[in-house]
């Protein structure tokens, strides 16, 4: 019998249409035990994060490679800091093969999450993770958490504007105001859609006419997620 949210196994996922659709909640033992093993045995060396999208499975799992351990994560949610700490991330993915892009990303998350489970050697399932939830991420692992949480939400990498390299000299306080709005309006959100906040920055994007001058060399990171 077919399990719920668990498609069969046709590879990595490349189809952009597939890839929009929004993943649901796992919600029992088989629709978890199906994806662990589905991740596990997709994940490579050189994958820094995988989605359970990724592999046709429409639920809410991933997997990452932290600086701490590697790691699938059970129903994932994210939360994010209080200051703006925007940085520019350089990255691909595996289901959009030869495109890097650099957008810009929280330098630092906390990760929720339902269940963790440490991965042995890159592909040996461990046993559950001894550290509780949340975890605090930053920089790439934050990078990285934030790339496949988007994969969750339907959202790709290819949604977002580009970073800009060169900055207006007020772009500082145009993102500090920005933010703000922000706050006032999910003040007790567990976590905000990546969607939206991709849509704020588009529209802000777009009522930008200042000319870039040059500013902070920006952070370049080459590796697939
Ligand atoms: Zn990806």
């Amino acid at each position: 019998m077919p399990i719920a949210g668990v498609g069969e196994d046709v590879g990595i996922i490349t189809d952009l249409d597939e890839l929009r659709k929004i993943a649901d909640i796992v919600e029992n033992d088989e629709q978890k035990d199906a994806t662990v093993e589905r991740l596990l045995s997709y994940v490579t060396p050189r994958a820094l994060g995988l989605s359970a999208p990724q592999v046709n499975i429409f639920l809410r799992a991933f997997y990452l490679r932290l600086t701490r351990g590697h790691y699938i994560f059970i129903n994932p949610r994210l939360s994010f800091p209080e200051k703006e700490d925007w940085m520019t991330s350089t990255e691909g993915c595996l289901s959009i093969p030869g495109q890097f892009v650099a957008i810009e990303r929280h330098h630092s998350v906390a990760l929720h999450f339902d269940q963790c489970f440490s991965i042995k050697n890159g592909t040996e399932l461990k046993g559950e993770c001894p550290k509780a939830s949340p975890w605090s991420l930053f920089g790439q692992d934050a990078f990285v958490a934030q790339h496949e949480y988007d994969h969750l939400e339907g959202v790709l990498m290819l949604d977002y504007p580009a970073a800009p390299a060169k900055e207006a000299p007020n772009k500082d306080s145009q993102r500090a105001e920005a933010a703000k709005a922000r706050r006032g309006r999910t003040k007790g959100l567990f976590h905000r859609s990546q969607r939206s906040m991709r849509l704020e920055r588009q529209t802000k994007l777009k009522t930008k006419t200042k000319p870039a001058v040059k500013s902070k060399k920006v952070r370049v990171r080459k590796r697939k997620k």
